[in-house]
């Protein structure tokens, strides 16, 4: 079998989306993107793919080898999410070769289906409770939140009440089961951040999420003993090699990395390998398309400490397009009681609606991070 061609599509909401071909008829689908530099991605694979064309699809780990290290350049998020998302159509052309899903090549399934959770947003307060009670009206265990607006290094005390107010609505609408992730979204400096986790510890959190940005790390040292609130962290690292650092700290509770960010379902398996081995746990960050989801569920079908998933279904990003309308196969991922079941289809298991995608990708997107400003007009991470 040779791949023949790459393809990409780049579809509203926010996303890219990948095709490649083979000579066999076997068309693999993968989802190569970060969230505001999709056409850099793309661009990317184009680069890519000039290796790729003649090759057998089948050889992933050498592929994956080869397109990271060959290029004597590496990393970074545009060169891993173009990786990830070639890794993910690579991974789904060789399991619909062989007519079995992808987490049967990695060794079977661990679980039939994982626990997921459901954004409700919180950058500007005011629904956040209301979302929170909607989710869990409609099946879901947990949900995840920002916890602030922009924050300075030094900031006033009612931006304090505020995030502590916001999550107390949302505590007291779900009750004291409802697992609540709160996500620092890195616009937290380390000393705000340290008021901000001590006083959230009542709150009994799931997690508090990139309480610093991942640069920080070192910051961890000094955050993490303040509070018996698992540290979560990893969206925004791309590989084992960044990865690695944080695990040998020893102050992570639990990895987030994107399998549509971090070098796809190859190397995501393998952080979260490295993550079990410190006994951390395993939340795939997931706020992106159907591929992205699909290729997520098949790792967490065989990581066996993935606790919990993301997914985008409906959330605030996606007023364009949501997950659903790109497959054919809707059922495919089937919600139960705050559970997705594990895709059983081959390959990713999920059938991407062609005809559709080549619809929407010529209107395509230009979607970009919101930029903020402090009131002093200085630029506030967002
Ligand atoms: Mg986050």
């Amino acid at each position: 079998m040779k791949i023949t061609k790459l393809t990409t599509y780049i579809v509203p909401p926010r996303w890219c989306f990948l095709k490649i071909e083979t000579d066999e008829g076997i068309t693999g689908w993968g989802e190569p993107v970060v969230e505001g530099r999709a056409h850099s991605v793309a661009a990317a694979v184009e680069e890519l793919a000039d290796y790729l064309i003649g090759k057998d699809p089948r050889n992933i780990e050498d592929h994956w080898t080869v397109l990271y290290r060959g290029g004597f350049y590496r990393g970074g998020a545009v060169h891993m999410s173009a990786l990830a998302g070639i890794d993910q159509a690579l991974w789904d052309i060789k399991g619909k070769a062989l007519d079995v899903p992808v987490a049967q090549l990695l060794g079977g399934n661990v679980r039939d289906s994982i626990r997921v959770y459901s954004w409700i947003g919180g950058d500007r307060p005011a629904d956040t409770a209301a979302a929170a009670k909607a989710a869990v009206g409609r099946g879901f265990t947990a949900v995840k939140m920002n916890g602030t607006e922009e924050m300075q290094y030094i900031d006033s005390y009612d931006k304090v009440e505020k995030c502590l107010a916001n999550v107390a609505a949302v505590r007291e609408a779900v009750g004291p089961n409802v697992g609540i992730g709160v996500d620092f979204h890195g616009r937290v400096h380390k000393p705000m951040a340290k008021v901000l986790i001590k006083e959230l510890e009542p709150y009994k959190l799931m997690f508090i999420e990139e309480p610093v940005l991942s640069e920080h790390y070192e910051a961890l040292k000094e955050l993490a003993p303040l509070s018996s609130t698992p540290i979560a962290l990893g969206e925004r690292l791309y590989s084992r090699w960044d990865f690695k650092h944080i695990l040998a700290q020893g102050y992570v509770d639990i990895v987030q990395p994107d399998a549509s960010h971090a070098g796809g379902i190859t190397e995501c398996r393998k952080i979260a390998s490295m993550a079990e081995a410190y006994d951390v746990g395993l939340a795939l960050h997931c706020p992106l398309g159907p591929i992205a989801l699909a290729a997520c569920l098949q790792l967490d079908a065989v990581c066996y400490n993935a606790f919990i998933q993301e997914q985008s279904l409906g959330i605030h990003y996606n007023s364009s397009n949501d997950l659903l309308d790109y497959v054919t196969n809707r059922d495919a991922f089937a919600y139960e009681d705050g559970y997705v079941r594990i895709p059983s289809g081959p390959g990713l298991g999920i059938e991407v609606n062609e005809e559709y995608v080549r619809e929407r990708a010529a209107i395509g997107h230009r979607w970009r991070n919101p930029v903020w400003r402090h009131a002093d007009g200085s630029f506030a991470e967002w």
